[in-house]
């Protein structure tokens, strides 16, 4: 098998040691599923609405896909990292720190 590293400091891993994180960015959910001007789609009727969401719902998450907002990324951690990462997810106090050593 093909022996995995962490990405954050590149220790050895194994299938025990290994954690994995997943980052998915996109559009905040609001944004995204803003219901395009549809013609079809007679608001103001109730069941009319509801049909006319559920199919947008369902072409919105294919176009999420295709919109360059979204990445997706995933990261194999040494069980240092991912503790030293559920700490500090963002790496704000690591950035902190630094300006904090400069002085
Ligand atoms: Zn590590």
């Amino acid at each position: 098998m093909m022996p995995f590293s962490c990405d954050a400091c590149g220790k050895a891993l194994t299938s025990e040691t290994r954690f994995t994180v997943q980052i998915e960015v996109y559009p905040a959910p609001d944004l995204a599923q803003l219901p395009p001007a549809d013609p079809d789609c007679d608001h103001l009727d109730a069941m009319h609405e509801l049909i006319c969401e559920q199919e947008e719902a369902d072409s919105d998450s294919d176009l999420n896909l295709l919109l360059p907002a979204y990445q997706k990324m995933q990261y194999a951690l040494c069980p240092a990292c991912q503790k030293r990462f559920l700490q500090d997810p963002l790496g704000l106090d690591s950035t902190t720190k630094l300006h904090f050593s400069e002085n």
